[in-house]
């Protein structure tokens, strides 16, 4: 019985979860940031704006999803500035409930963007968080906000001058950035290695790509498919938690679903498809114009579930396609224990 690991009914939806606005530092309002992605063929925008959550759904049409966000940064130099040659976290959340424009850890000393300020509410006031640069302060903002309705996506690692140390202990991540349009544009390429290392933890993270844009210029460079049965927010949101998605700087997935052990694919022209894992067990197909794999994982599932010296929980699989100009999707990682 074939067993769909992205959903077999549905739509998918293009959505870019990382987008600034004049609300912070952008130059585009929220309506000309709409405009703009749907010109290129987009029905979803997370709007995060630096430290500030706004609630967008006035911009909410049958053919757009806006989705209530925010990006938290923390800063070693103890404001939540950024632009020094410091390390910094940023963390997206994105509302769960799309009304919930809440900022759970909150301190106005820290708002930055001189627009935002208009958009502080009583209830934001309520609350002075005391923002310091750690480990263990990301991580009790992350463990705080995403208990008040939230997603949590790790960004641009190699922007935020970060290595394997200022990730590896992070708790409660639903996404990481491996793509992020603006970083690349700005000479700070990210890799997969943070996602495959954070997986390889049992943290089971889905891999994101999104263009951060401020203006135009980085604008549509990456995004994430989502499939769901129709654009409306919870819809989209219970779909992207789940991980009914992949992310892409180019390709297209189509179809993927596993039957009697074999995983198979469907795609957009490629040039490489490739099956990985957390050990040291790939497959890979290439050709000049592959739009399909077959990939035998049997052997590679029976070993994870029979091995003693196998942790079953960690095992999981995941496929990068590559097409002809090098652009790269990826699927999320699906564990051996949601196989059946
Ligand atoms: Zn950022
Ligand atoms: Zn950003």
């Amino acid at each position: 019985m074939k067993q769909y690991l992205l959903p077999e009914s549905g739509n998918f939806y293009k959505a870019n979860l990382h987008r600034h606005t004049v609300i912070s530092d952008g130059s585009l309002t929220p309506e000309e940031v709409k405009e703009a992605y749907l010109e290129k063929g987009f029905s979803i925008v997370a709007y995060t704006d630096h430290e500030m959550i706004v609630d967008h759904s006035d911009l909410e049409d049958e053919n757009f999803l806006p989705i209530t966000s925010y990006e938290l940064s923390l800063n070693a130099t103890g404001d939540l500035r950024f632009g020094n040659n410091v390390p910094t976290y940023h963390i997206n959340f994105y509302a769960k409930d799309k009304h919930n424009a809440v900022l759970p850890c909150f301190n106005e000393d820290y708002i930055w963007a001189p627009n935002s300020k208009a958009y502080i509410t009583d209830e934001m006031r309520k609350t002075k968080y005391d923002f310091k640069y750690s480990v263990e302060c990301i991580n009790d903002i992350i463990k705080k906000v995403t208990a008040a309705g939230f997603l949590a996506c790790y960004n641009h690692p190699v922007w935020s001058m970060h290595s394997y140390p200022d990730y590896a202990a992070l708790e409660g991540l639903w996404g990481v950035e491996w793509y992020n349009s603006a970083s690349v544009c700005g000479g700070y390429p990210d890799t997969i290695q943070p996602v495959d290392d954070l997986l390889k933890m049992g943290k089971r993270v889905c891999p994101i790509a999104a263009d951060d844009a401020h203006s135009l210029r980085a604008a549509f460079g990456g995004w994430v498919m989502v499939k769901a049965d129709k654009l409306e927010y919870s819809t989209i949101m219970d779909a992207l938690e789940r991980g009914d998605l992949y992310s892409s700087i180019g390709p297209q997935i189509n179809e993927l679903y596993i039957e009697d052990g074999i995983v198979h694919i469907e795609t957009s022209e490629a040039r490489e498809i490739m099956l990985t894992t957390e050990r040291r067990v790939a497959m890979v197909e290439r050709g000049d114009n592959i739009t399909s794999a077959n990939f035998d994982i049997n052997k590679y599932l029976n070993e994870s579930r029979e091995k003693e010296d196998i942790d079953e929980s960690r095992s999981y699989f995941r496929i990068t396609v590559t097409d002809h100009e090098g652009y790269v999707a990826h699927t999320r990682a699906y564990f051996v224990d949601e196989i059946k």
